[in-house]
């Protein structure tokens, strides 16, 4: 997920938590998201941001 937080913007693994704070904008984070191997899914119009670890483990 996307989670805003005094006007920066973080990126929070929907599986287990972790992620990256301090993004100034939305392209910042999909640049990281390609960069780090995220991955992103849509489920019923939600994003949802699985962390690389996560995408391996569960094989989402
Ligand atoms: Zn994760």
């Amino acid at each position: 997920m996307i989670d805003k937080q005094y006007g920066k913007l973080s990126l929070v693994c929907d599986n287990c938590g972790d992620g990256k704070e301090g993004f100034n904008n939305i392209s910042e984070i999909l640049e990281f998201v390609s960069e780090e191997g995220w991955i992103t899914r849509n489920a019923n119009g939600t994003w949802e941001h699985y962390c690389p670890t996560c995408s391996e483990v569960a094989e989402i």
